[in-house]
């Protein structure tokens, strides 16, 4: 079968951008190792955070890459998209003097749009987010969201299935440097299109493009280093959730008084961030692993974690019933920038990786400017092209 581009890697990157190019028009086939969303972008819950970094930068193109979080309504027409996605108002509260010093002066410098974010003294904070620790004061910023990427994931592929220019391989381990051939079968110099054969299966599309994550399939020399990400699923033990803080809180912010309706208002982002969708199932992510010998769920990983928790609030992680672990691996540039662009010792192959710790914030963005690219209606500009890093 002929199509249009050939996509490698079923995650963030490889489903949005197939599902861009399929609104185009296009026809394109899709091949996944394992299954759907089981690199990096299962992670159990992940957020989206406009503040992003240790100092609560406003992230780069943050608001116009949020304003395009509302594309997931189209692809859930049997479902409701709160199942997987929730608004939520993201604190980043300050335990440290330095940290509130650099966060405050970020904050003033950003000029975020009226409405989005505000700083918050620490009176500020213990008055209206009394489960919080003392801390030097924080942001708080209103556009976020938390996301079940799986989930997302999944709706979106069986809105692609219907689609009668999509295909699917998944749990297909055949796409390999050797299985990909340019048709040279008349003795082109350019080939204008690539025949991938596995074991029973042949397809041919004009341009491939690698979605793979942390994973490269070409000896292509691309910028960048895999970063270890670890996360904790817990709930809180019963009375923890009815817990009510010592402070007294007016009407007006009463609604913070327990952990369960706090965090279906707020997630918590302080050098790792807690969340919840319904308010009760929480997850605590994420590690930051740059040099790792073990690629599996460690218990160091997890008491990591739990420092975290007390950090929030104190003794939190004594309150918890730990559910399970996740760990994953992200591919992270040099600059924190992805890349996308054709490999230059390769032609009709393009690589699109690097979104980093900010998946899901930036990936409907970047597919949308790169499928107008693929699709003649643009350009990629230089802060994404490989030769940045010359
Ligand atoms: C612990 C953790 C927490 C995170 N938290 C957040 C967060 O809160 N907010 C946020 O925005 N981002 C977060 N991220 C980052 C986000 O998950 C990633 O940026 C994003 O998922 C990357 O998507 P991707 O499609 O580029 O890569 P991946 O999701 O890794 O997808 C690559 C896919 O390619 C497949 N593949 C590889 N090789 C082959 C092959 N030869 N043939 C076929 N298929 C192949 C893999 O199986 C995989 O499914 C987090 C990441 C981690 C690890």
């Amino acid at each position: 079968m002929r199509f249009d581009y050939g996509i490698i890697g079923g995650g963030l990157s490889g489903c949005l951008l197939a599902y861009y190019l399929i609104l185009q028009g296009k026809r394109v086939f899709l091949v996944e190792r394992n299954t759907i969303g089981s690199g990096a972008s299962g992670t159990p819950l992940a957020m989206i955070n406009p503040a992003t970094g240790r100092f609560a930068k406003k992230g780069f193109k943050s608001l116009e890459a949020i304003a395009q979080i509302d594309a997931l309504q189209q692809i859930s027409p049997f479902s409701s998209a709160y199942d997987f996605i929730q608004n939520r108002g993201i604190i980043r509260p300050c335990f440290d003097a330095e940290i509130a010093q650099k966060t405050n002066q970020n904050y003033l410098a950003d000029q975020w749009e009226k409405g989005v974010a505000e700083w918050m003294t620490p009176e500020e904070v213990a008055e209206r987010f009394p489960l919080i620790n003392r801390n030097f004061g924080g942001l708080i910023v209103h556009n976020g969201y938390v996301v079940n990427p799986k989930m997302y994931l999944q709706h979106l592929i069986n809105w692609l299935k219907y689609q009668p220019n999509f295909s699917l391989l998944e749990e297909y381990e055949g796409f390999n440097s050797q299985s990909h051939k340019p048709d040279n079968t008349k003795q082109r110099k350019n080939p204008n299109y690539w025949i991938f054969r596995g074991e029973d299966i042949e397809m041919q599309a004009n341009i491939l493009i690698h979605c793979t994550g942390a994973e490269e399939i070409i000896n292509a020399m691309i910028p960048g280093v895999i970063v270890k990400g670890q996360t904790l699923q817990f709930r809180l033990v019963d009375s923890a959730y009815d817990q009510t803080p010592v402070q007294v809180v007016t009407d007006q912010i009463n609604h913070t008084k327990n952990w369960s309706s706090f965090l279906r208002e707020y997630a918590i982002s302080a050098q790792g961030y807690l969340c919840s969708l319904d308010g009760r199932n929480l997850v605590m992510g994420s590690t930051y692993e740059h040099r790792f010998s073990n690629p599996k769920t460690d218990l160091n990983g997890a008491q990591y974690l739990k420092n975290k928790l007390d950090r929030i609030h104190e003794n939190l992680s004594s309150k918890i019933v730990q559910e399970s672990m996740w760990a994953g691996f992200r591919f992270s540039t040099p600059d924190r920038m992805p890349i996308i662009d054709e490999i230059p010792a390769y032609r009709g192959h393009y690589v699109f990786r690097g979104l980093g710790s900010k998946g899901l914030l930036h990936s409907h963005y970047y597919t949308k400017i790169f499928s107008n690219y693929l699709c003649g209606k643009g350009f990629l500009s230089k802060e994404v092209k490989l030769n940045r890093f010359k």
